[in-house]
């Protein structure tokens, strides 16, 4: 992996105002000083439940949506500065691959046309857009022969593979995949998480991949980054975050995947509760409500990221004492 970032996100804050029936609006905080990179060649996991601001995070960082404060930097510029030709490039060169595919698709549109929207904008002549767009075809799986039929007529995995294929055509330099497989059957989300290794290394692509399944990220990401209530409470290296990762967070997640660890035989180590509202975070740690080794400290300070091994931080007070 080259450490050159290609994406990179400095201080992110996002909040979204929620109104209730009958009830003043509240300010729902998603992103809350996030900073991340993702290097070229990289693939960099998003790991935390639902709710904990993953989608945002990787919305944001496509450049779909704003942050309130903080910068996200597209090999080395602000997306603010970026000039016309510059944010096209951007645009282009970022490809976000959706949780469901179908809600991504025109369904009035035949697929060749949609896999071929990109093609459009780059200007390719009208008569190699579909031979390109049946090369593609063929390159994620897709029987070219199907180039006319409309979204409806596809599986879930087959639209997966569509969305794959639109978002090569732009022959990008990142995939941005959020839960990419969560909505398909388990007997294909091996397929697709294959099928997109496989075009990462046939075309040299960096990834951000968000998923609530650790074991999926664990199988294909170079590093992960753990988010509790949109906050970052450890980033490490993947085989350093199974092996002896230095969060109660994360111990907990781990603990969770049924058989990995001793440790999913011990109730006392899964999380209670349900993950707090993001309008009303807790004080201190935010992640102290639910962890079971909570010290006063941790009701009143929030605990700041901590490097404990070469690319190895945790947000916790208690780190050295719990994980050595
Ligand atoms: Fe748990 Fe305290 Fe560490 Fe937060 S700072 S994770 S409450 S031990």
């Amino acid at each position: 992996m080259n450490n050159q970032p290609i994406l990179a996100g400095a201080d992110l804050v996002k909040k979204f105002r929620v109104a209730s029936r009958g009830k003043t609006a509240t300010l729902l905080t998603a992103l809350d000083g996030v900073s991340l990179l993702v290097g070229a060649g990289e693939t960099l996991g998003i790991a935390g439940e639902s709710g904990c601001g993953k989608s945002t995070l990787a919305r944001v960082m496509a450049g779909l949506m704003k942050p309130e404060q903080g910068s996200v930097c597209y090999r080395g510029v602000q997306l603010s500065a970026l000039s016309a030709a510059e944010h096209a490039r951007f645009r282009r060169s970022t490809q976000m691959i959706f949780q469901d595919p179908f809600s991504s698709l025109n369904p009035r549109m035949r697929i060749g046309d949609s896999i071929a929207e990109p093609l459009k904008i780059a200007g390719i002549p009208a008569a190699r857009q579909r031979e390109e767009v049946a090369r593609i075809m063929n390159t994620v799986g897709l029987d070219a022969g199907l180039i006319n039929r409309f979204p409806d007529e596809f599986s879930g995995g087959q639209r997966q593979r569509i969305g794959i294929a639109r978002a090569l055509a732009a022959k990008p330099e990142i995939l941005i995949a959020d839960e990419p497989v969560s909505s398909l059957d388990i007997s294909i989300q091996a397929q697709i998480i294959n099928l997109l290794m496989q075009m990462k290394s046939d075309f040299n692509l960096s990834m951000m991949i968000i998923s609530h399944n650790l074991m999926v990220l664990r199988h294909v990401c170079d590093r992960i980054i753990v988010m509790y209530l949109g906050s970052v409470v450890e980033i490490a290296p993947a085989a350093a975050l199974f092996n002896r990762c230095m969060h109660p967070y994360t111990e907990a997640l781990i603990a969770a995947i049924p058989g990995f660890t001793d440790a999913s035989n011990d109730k006392k180590t899964l999380l209670k509760d349900d993950l707090p509202s993001p309008t009303s975070i807790p004080s201190g740690c935010r992640f102290h409500p639910r962890c079971r080794y909570a010290v006063e400290i941790c009701r009143q300070e929030s605990p700041p990221l901590t490097e404990y091994a070469a690319g190895h931080e945790a947000a916790c007070h208690l780190s050295r004492q719990l994980f050595g």
